[in-house]
């Protein structure tokens, strides 16, 4: 048996309960089989690999709180630190009712490989909690952060773990939460990313996912000599990721005729009016309906009562932004029937393997989310560096270095996929890309 193999087999039993999980270290491991075998003995001698799956350190705490109506709630909270080889952890916080340790773990894991990629200094770590912030007011939102923090803030630091916005934690959450680690810790000190402009912030780390979606996707495209301008675009979510990259994709001249979120989606011939959806999904934090009953053009489609979702529309592009596992393989085959070109994930691991595999097998352009979604957190990582210097950058030099750093990832990624002879397999390069660099650390700083 290889070592790989070997490995994965460990894994698999060791952590049976945890499919999303191993999901990720499937993929992962999978398409690293060339590297490890050419330095296998070595790797297995250092339990490279195993070193690689276990989490440095989990955490795993009650968040208790009170709702509005004085009743004590009780939530779970999570954070694991997964592996600081090449900086301080890094990673966000989701809080979604199907938060799970196995979820946490999948999210942490594929985070090392992304902030690897990046080019920047910063480990790998994922948090987040089962509470559904859905239908909470806002004194209980704060409530739950403070709690959440009360007991998180012992455990990360500047230097140590920054944790930032996710599903379900955006600019609001994060706000809570510097408010009771600065009270508990007495610090101020840049312990978060995706703070308010008026106390650290960095100018564009909001557009930050999306914008650089659309960059590396741009790069991908001109690399095989495709124009976006003029292209159909499909996306998926309307969250956070989901806006910023249809603003962007219209911007570069492209049309996005989708968005979705949990309960239904639109489609709108006209191309998504990105100032309507923002005033209802960030402002009024409304549903999708409401989006089409502001807009003529659009008609909403209820996922439940249809069965449908996004992926049947006629497009050249698809950009999930959701969540994991939302494109599975009836989406792909309808996506390829429709002559789709390109897919790139917004989200973290949207597309399943089965699915993966079919673009590819088909011929279509799959930039895998480790890389396709590496703006946020690397403009996090230079919201560390504003704090650091006690320093506020202009969105336009924010926005250059994001570009920057996002075209150079997909430079490195194609470069790693050509070396290894997976040319085009953009999968294989990211995963590639990533972990050597990890790699290299871990074994310089011996067994720890
Ligand atoms: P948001 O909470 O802002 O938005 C998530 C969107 O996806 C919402 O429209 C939500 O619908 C929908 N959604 C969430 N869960 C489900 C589900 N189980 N089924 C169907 N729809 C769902 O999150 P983000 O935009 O920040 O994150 C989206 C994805 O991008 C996640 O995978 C995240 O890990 C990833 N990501 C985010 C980064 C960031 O900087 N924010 C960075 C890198 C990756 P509804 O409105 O109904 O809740």
């Amino acid at each position: 048996m290889s070592y790989v193999d070997e490995v994965l087999a460990r894994v698999k039993e060791k952590n049976a309960s945890e499919p999303e999980f191993l999901q990720a270290v499937d993929e992962v491991l999978n398409s690293l089989r060339p590297v490890i075998e050419a330095n296998e003995e070595m790797y297995k001698k250092q339990a490279l690999l195993e070193r690689i799956c276990e989490p440095e350190r989990q955490i795993k705490f009650r968040v208790p709180w009170v709702d509005d109506n004085g009743q004590v709630q009780v939530n779970t909270g999570y954070r694991v630190q997964f592996n600081s080889a090449i900086g301080p952890y890094k990673g966000g916080i989701r809080l979604h009712p199907s938060v799970n340790i196995g979820i946490i773990k999948f999210l942490g894991f594929e985070q090392i490989f992304k902030n690897s990629l990046t080019g920047l200094p910063i480990g790998g770590g994922k948090g987040g909690s089962d509470f559904d912030p859905k239908g909470k007011s806002d004194n209980e939102i704060m409530r739950f952060c403070q709690s959440f923090m009360t007991e998180l803030c012992r455990h990360i630091g500047a230097d140590t773990d920054v944790p930032a916005g996710d599903i379900g934690t955006g600019a609001r959450e994060i706000g809570y939460m510097f408010g009771q680690y600065k009270r508990i810790r007495n610090l101020y000190e840049g312990v978060l990313t995706g703070k308010g402009l008026t106390f650290g912030g960095s100018l564009a780390r909001t557009e930050a996912t999306g914008y650089g979606l659309l960059y590396l996707t741009n790069e991908m495209l001109k690399t095989n000599g495709i124009e976006l301008a003029g292209k159909t675009v499909c996306v998926s979510g309307a969250g956070n990721v989901a806006i910023y990259a249809t603003q962007k994709a219209q911007q570069l001249g492209a049309k996005v005729v989708t968005v979705s979120d949990s309960t239904g989606w639109i489609y709108d011939a006209e191309g998504i009016d990105v100032e309507l959806l923002r005033e209802v999904k960030e402002v009024k934090r409304a549903r999708l309906d409401a989006y089409a009953a502001a807009r003529p053009s659009a008609v909403y489609h209820d996922k439940k009562a249809e069965g449908s979702n996004v992926w049947e529309t006629k497009c050249d592009i698809a950009l999930p932004c959701a969540t994991q596992n939302e494109l599975g393989i009836e989406d792909a085959k309808k996506l390829v029937a429709n002559g789709v070109i390109a897919v790139a994930e917004g989200a973290n691991m949207p597309t399943t393997l089965e699915a993966t595999e079919y673009f590819q097998k088909n011929g279509v352009l799959f930039a895998p989310g480790k890389a396709a979604n590496a703006g946020g957190v690397a403009t996090s990582a230079l919201e560390m560096s504003q704090n650091s210097e006690r320093l506020s950058w202009s969105f336009e030099e924010v926005d250059t270095k994001l570009q920057g750093i996002m075209v150079n990832i997909f430079r490195n990624l194609d470069a790693a996929a050509k070396k290894y002879g997976f040319e085009g397999n953009y999968v294989v390069g990211a995963n590639i890309a990533g972990f050597e660099k990890v790699a290299t650390a871990m074994l310089a700083q011996g067994v720890v």
